[in-house]
């Protein structure tokens, strides 16, 4: 019963942990009731094999950043651990709830479900639920028409500015009497840490570095997988989780762009599109998180291995720069873009497993887990979308081009850094008098490589390259291009 209760808005935060640009709050503080700021760690999420503790301690780390400058206005963001209609039935006993305000989500099935259940109990508790565009992705869209043009006109519109009073939030005491009602989540994290530190500051930082120097050399590093951790922005997981708007980094962007780094801050602003477009792509066509976007290619039946599985997780399969990524990535949460599409094509075409098995475990690692970028990228990179290149990474190739020295790998496999460097690229090239040479045993110091190379790039090519000609393939190709690519207007707007 919600007579005589003060009637609330409560904002809602999701990937979108800022206080600018943010159009749920603009929203929310635009009616004369009082706003409360609430962020759920949901159990079912926290459980979520995609997800992991990293995840969790950077949105923590976002919390306690936004908390930081709420304190002057007397507030602070409630965070409670349960599940979300639990928290709003708890609300309920203190408050009547008139609006939520919240953004998109363009998530996992687990969200999306849990969203559909929230639309339910809203409308059975005469609770407005507005969701709000997130970074000029559009819901319900049915094709690509004029989707560049929209976008691009979200992009260039300026940032929300809001401006905050402490009359407008509920108080800082009241607050803290609402959380005896709840499962508090404590937001301490980890003083030290290998993983970029969450919060919208930090993000600014990263973003400021980035436009004042660091691009100097992104195109040149992009594919290094040592030289990019400096040269690219690095800002993926402060847009994932919505510390930095899209909007906030490509204004930026355009307003750092010159004649002069327009091959570098240009690429970097193209990269955003990308991510744009990606999201659409999954929004449009959620199914792709378990299945193939390409239907043809769900009939691809692939022997599993957990053998090879375990050693690919491990970065044990005896290739070093795929041992070197995989062990990175363990560990920092962050490879380049090709390392992570060549750890996606290695688990997929050389050791020819599904790309549902490679999921959880990258998405658990990579701190700026997107999944509408994330399932794209993944069936992309398999080669099962029959409308992209078919790309067979070679591990060899890559490492002598863009690992030259192998900096990298000695530094994520230190057992290969004494080698001489040849033999770091291909340490199974040794002769028994070159292991004894350098005192070093194949298959005791570091792993024989688990499968043969060249036999099993030309299976993968083989097997794909003939899949392409499959008649449903064709005919989910032709469906797919007509979904998601761009309108002939937005071609010619992308080229100018
Ligand atoms: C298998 C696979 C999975 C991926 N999963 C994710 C993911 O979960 N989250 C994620 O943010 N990126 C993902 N990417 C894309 C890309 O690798 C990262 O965005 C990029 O490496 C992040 O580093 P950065 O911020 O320094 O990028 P920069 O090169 O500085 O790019 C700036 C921003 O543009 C966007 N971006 C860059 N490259 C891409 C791309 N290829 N596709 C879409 N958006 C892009 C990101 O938001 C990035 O922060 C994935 C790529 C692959 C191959």
């Amino acid at each position: 019963m919600n007579i005589n209760k003060e009637e609330i808005h409560v904002v809602w935060f999701k990937r979108d942990l800022r206080l600018q640009d943010n159009e749920a709050i603009y929203n929310a503080l635009k009616s004369n009731k009082r706003v409360l700021f609430m962020y759920v760690f949901e159990n079912s999420l926290i459980e979520d094999p995609h997800y992991n503790k990293r995840h969790w301690d950077f949105i923590k780390q976002s919390i306690v950043d936004l908390n930081s400058d709420l304190q002057k206005y007397n507030t602070k963001v409630l965070c409670v651990k349960t599940e979300v209609i639990n928290a709003f039935n708890q609300l309920f006993n203190n408050y009547k709830i008139g609006t939520v305000f919240s953004h998109q989500e363009t998530g996992l099935l687990i969200t999306y479900n849990r969203d559909k259940e929230f639309t339910r109990y809203c409308r059975n508790n005469s609770v407005k639920w507005v969701e709000n565009n997130n970074n000029g992705v559009l819901r319900g869209l049915l094709n690509r028409e004029d989707w560049l043009e929209k976008w691009e006109s979200y992009m260039l519109q300026p940032p929300i500015k809001n401006e905050l009073k402490a009359s407008q939030f509920i108080g800082i005491d009241e607050i803290k009497e609402l959380e005896k009602y709840f499962q508090i989540e404590d937001l301490e994290t980890p003083k030290e840490s290998p993983f970029q530190k969450g919060g919208t500051k930090m993000g600014w930082k990263y973003a400021n570095s980035f436009f004042k120097n660091r691009h100097q050399k992104y195109m040149t590093n992009i594919s290094k997988p040592a030289l990019a951790r400096e040269s690219c922005s690095r800002l993926s997981p402060y847009i994932a989780w919505g510390n930095i708007s899209l909007r906030q980094v490509f204004l930026e962007a355009h307003q750092h762009l010159t004649a002069e780094n327009k091959k570098h801050i240009g690429a970097f602003a193209s990269r955003l599109r990308w991510q744009a477009h990606f999201i659409q792509k999954f929004e449009m066509e959620h199914t792709m998180e378990n299945e193939s976007i390409n239907k043809g290619y769900q009939k691809l039946k692939k022997s599993i291995s957990l053998e090879y599985q375990k050693a690919w997780k491990e970065g044990q399969t005896g290739f070093p720069l795929i041992d070197a990524c995989m062990r990175c990535l363990q560990e920092t949460g962050y490879v380049n873009f090709r390392m992570r599409a060549m750890l996606i094509s290695f688990f997929t075409h050389i050791l020819w497993q599904p790309w549902q098995a490679a999921s959880q475990h990258l998405s658990s690692l990579f701190l700026d887990f997107e999944p509408g970028i994330h399932f794209p990228q993944l069936q992309m990179n398999a080669g099962e979308t029959g409308i992209n290149i078919l790309r067979i990474y070679s591990p060899v190739k890559n490492s002598l081009e863009h690992d030259a020295d192998a900096t990298f790998i000695k530094k994520w496999v230190p057992e290969l850094a004494k080698l001489p460097v040849a033999f770091i690229h291909e340490p199974y090239l040794m002769t028994p008098l070159d292991q004894q040479f350098n005192n070093f045993e194949l298959g005791v110091n570091y792993p024989k490589p688990i499968v043969d190379i060249k036999v099993a790039r030309k299976k993968a090519s083989d097997t794909l390259w003939k899949m392409k000609k499959d008649t449903e393939v064709q005919k989910e190709s032709l469906r797919i291009l007509k979904k998601h690519t761009l309108s002939n207007r937005d071609q010619l707007l992308k080229n100018n």
